[in-house]
Formats: structure tokens, sequence, C-alpha cells
């Protein structure tokens, strides 16, 4: 069985939230923040278990639209290589013929999943990451909880299932929400690769410059878990179709980028007007995937994480590549970028160029960003 030991949680949090009160005067602001985003972290498990809703962790939206309206005013900056950028990785699949998915439903019990996600990160050869998973996977360290939740079936998630860190202690848990069917898998490789990424420092937060790679460790692992079932000929439909549907996101997002230079024309009164970006669209015969619905805070919402999956996709899509070619360092590179490089330095190697010299506001925006994390 694999769940958490709410005990123990509820013993961090106890000793945490003493922590915050003795050490107020001699500890630094930054092991504060660190403090208080662990005691967040256990008042979340401790609130969430038993809970069959699995939406995320309560955000600060005022802090996403503001950053993303300063964010989205750069996209009239974009080079239009990204088509021909975009284009050439869809060309790259072999399996390319990307018109309809199909997900079997064929059942798989959980040691089986196990199983294969133990196979696929030995196939790193990395003894330390070996460790790392191997840690996560042991039942009695009890930081992983599988929970059946067979109802929570929809085809449009790819997975159900979330990480979280106590970056005080550094120590990771993991959610999944099992149907019993192979999106298991990607969820539970998918969550443990956030895990074992060191970035126990990175606390989320929108106005972070990280965020928008901060997705690439969960988008590699898509593409990990794809190519382990094509290897093996197992599930390759469904195989297929996530790829297909992480692809074809990606693609319709980044394209709707390109053609709406005018974004920065839809703000009326520091507010989205999205109905007005729909129409221009529309009349364009285009279809904006970045919005799902008229509401303009829901839109930030889901049009920043559709940012995030959609710049990191194309992060992993290029590492993924390189690792198929042999290249060794994979995992310390993805490390590398989670620990926050800078976004558009990652970017402007698919061609995505911000141009900086007719962009006068950059400075300026990465200063708004720096106060804005305290
Ligand atoms: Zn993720």
């Amino acid at each position: 069985m694999y769940n958490w030991d709410l005990e123990e949680f509820k013993k961090k949090r106890e000793y945490l939230i003493s922590l915050r009160k003795s050490k107020r005067k001699k500890t630094s602001d930054e092991k504060l923040m660190i403090i208080d985003d662990s005691i967040a972290t256990y008042d979340f498990l401790l609130g969430k278990y038993n809970s069959e809703d699995y939406s995320e962790v309560e955000e600060d939206l005022s802090d996403r639209i503001f950053t993303s309206k300063y964010f989205i005013n750069m996209y009239r900056s974009i080079n239009p290589d990204i088509i021909t950028v975009v284009n050439n990785a869809c060309n790259t699949f072999e399996r390319n013929n990307f018109i309809d998915t199909d997900y079997s439903n064929e059942t798989l019990e959980i040691k089986s999943v196990i199983d294969m996600c133990k196979d696929i990160f030995s196939s790193f050869n990395d003894p330390e990451l070996m460790k790392k998973v191997n840690s996560i996977l042991d039942e009695d360290n009890h930081l992983l909880d599988i929970s059946n939740s067979s109802e929570i079936i929809n085809f449009k998630t790819i997975y159900s299932g979330f990480s979280v860190k106590d970056n005080y202690n550094k120590i990771g848990y993991a959610k999944i929400y099992s149907n019993n069917k192979i999106r298991d898998l990607y969820t539970l490789v998918h969550e443990i690769f956030h895990l074992v990424i060191e970035d126990n420092n990175r606390i989320t937060s929108y106005s972070d410059d990280s965020f928008y790679t901060e997705e690439v460790e969960g988008a590699f692992s898509d593409l990990i878990v794809t190519d382990y079932l094509y290897k093996n000929k197992i599930f390759m439909d469904d195989a297929r179709s996530i790829e297909i549907m992480n692809f074809n996101n990606t693609k319709d997002f980044v394209r709707n980028i390109f053609i709406s230079h005018n974004y920065h024309n839809y703000f009326k009164d520091d507010k989205f007007d999205l109905r007005r970006i729909k129409s221009d669209l529309k009349s364009k015969g285009l279809r904006f995937t970045g919005f799902s619905n008229l509401d303009m805070r829901d839109s930030m919402v889901s049009f920043n994480r559709d940012l995030c999956y959609s710049f990191s996709y194309l992060v992993a899509l290029d590492l993924f590549f390189k690792y198929k070619n042999g290249y060794k360092n994979i995992i310390s590179d993805i490390e590398g970028i989670s620990m926050g490089k800078y976004p558009f330095i990652m970017l402007e190697r698919y061609g995505i160029t911000f141009y900086k010299d007719g962009y006068s506001n950059l400075d300026t925006y990465q200063k708004i960003l720096k106060k804005e994390k305290r």
C-alpha cells in the first residue's frame, strides 16, 4: 500500500511552526520563507488527504496576472522562425501522422506500473538517480500516496497527480490518482521526475522567471515514457495519442503566439479583453487554444499553464533528441534548467528570439520580477 504517514506530517508541521517562532530574530529572510513554504506544504497535504478534488494548490492569481501582462507584451518580439522550428520538430518524429487518437481500455495493476517505472529510470544508468527513485518507491518511506479514483477518467488529462516539497527538510511527496490504465505510468514517472530533480530551493511563484520552464522534467518524462512503450511494443496507441496531444497543444499554442502580435492592445483598463481576442482570431479563421473560457482570471491561469507547458515541451524535445543521440549528462542538464536558468536563453535555441534591442522594457521587466519575489 502506498500511502502517506499523516501523523508524521503533523509532527513535521508542528516542528516547523515551533522553529518559525523561536528563530524569528536571527534567521535570514530566505530561511524564513523556506520554513513558511514548508509549513504551507504540510497544511496542503493534510488538507488534501481524503479529498477527491485533485485541482492544484491555491495560487496567487494577482501575481500571475501581473506577470503575464509583462510577459505577453514580449511576444511582439518573437521571431517568426518559430513556425519553422515547430514544423521541423514535427518532421523529426517518425510517427508524425497526427490524425486521431485512440486510448486502450486495457487495465494495469499498480505493481506492473511500478516495475515499468523502475525500468524506465534504470535506463539512465545513473546510480544516484536510481537511489532517489528507489527511495520514493519504497513503501516504508511513505513519500508516495496512490489512491484509486477510477471515476476521474478524463482522456484530455494525461496525468492525474501532483508533487510537493518540504524544502526545509528537503523531502518531496507525490500523489497519484490511479485509474489502472497506462496513464498511471505517465503520472508516476512525471511526478517522480519532479521529485528527483534537485530544485529544493524552488518556491513556486509565478513571478519567478524559472516558471516558464518549470515543466521541463515533466515534459521530458512524457517523451521518455512514450519512447519506452514504443520500444517494448506495448500500449502503442496510447503512447501515440499522448504524443499527438502534447505536440499539437504546443504547436497550436506557439502558432497562436506568433499570430497574435497585438496582444498588448488587448488590455483594457488592466484587464484582458478576451472577446476581442477571440473575435479577431475568428476573423482570421483561427482558434485560440490558450483560453478555454471567457473568465479573465481562469483564462490567465490556463494561458500561463499553456505557456509553461509549451515552452517546457520545446525544451524537453530538444533534450530528448540529444538523449536519444547518446548524450549522457541529460539529468544534470534538466537540473540546471530546473534550478532557474533564464528561460529566454533556453528558448533562443529554438529560434524564439526575443529582440532585446527592440524590447526596451526587458530590464524593467526583470527588475519587476525580482522585486515581486519578496
Ligand atoms: Zn508536472
